[in-house]
């Protein structure tokens, strides 16, 4: 299975919406295996297919990763149903690599979605993977996690960014 190229927030893919899944097919649960794989490579808590630059209403999410025991699951034109409570922590994304901030979010989160099998799922979550889902519900939006901090905060972290890569190319 390959791993795929997660695009950078650079790529205008990252600002599109996502638009709805209709068919669950072949293609798409591929397009999934795929997704699982890339998470796995890239470490991270959850992938949005924009992010891989198809912009579908689709996130896969690891909810085992705190565990360190992966569970990953695919979230097919997910909505979310409740938030509730509100946490500051530290959060990155793998389309802005090695730059970190701190962040709000609801603490608890509700959200319902379509499984692979055409079924409705719901998942609660709290937390770390409360976070995860709001951030990859963000990507669907075509939102990235900096986009509510202040301009000179969004700034500094783009500078961090830009240095970051450069670094990787030397
Ligand atoms: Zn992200």
């Amino acid at each position: 299975m390959p791993i795929l190229t997660i695009k950078n927030w650079l790529d205008p893919v990252l600002r599109k919406k996502g638009t709805p899944v209709e068919n669950i097919d072949e293609a798409l649960v591929k397009l999934t295996e795929d997704m699982y794989e890339t998470t796995l490579d890239a470490k991270g808590a959850g992938l949005a297919a924009n992010q891989i630059g198809l912009a579908y209403n689709l996130v896969v999410v690891d909810m085992g990763i705190e565990k360190g025991k992966h569970d990953l699951v695919t979230l097919i034109n997910p909505v979310i149903t409740a938030l509730d409570g509100e946490e500051l922590s530290e959060e990155g994304c793998l389309s802005i690599p090695e730059v970190y901030a701190t962040i709000k979010r609801a603490l608890h989160v509700e959200i319902k979605a379509t499984d692979l099998d055409g079924n409705d799922v719901r998942y609660e979550a709290e937390g770390f993977m409360a976070r995860a889902f709001q951030h990859e519900m963000d990507h669907l939006k075509g939102a990235l996690f900096w986009d509510n901090l202040g301009r000179a905060r969004r700034d500094l972290l783009k500078r961090k960014f830009k240095k970051k890569q450069k670094e990787k190319m030397t």
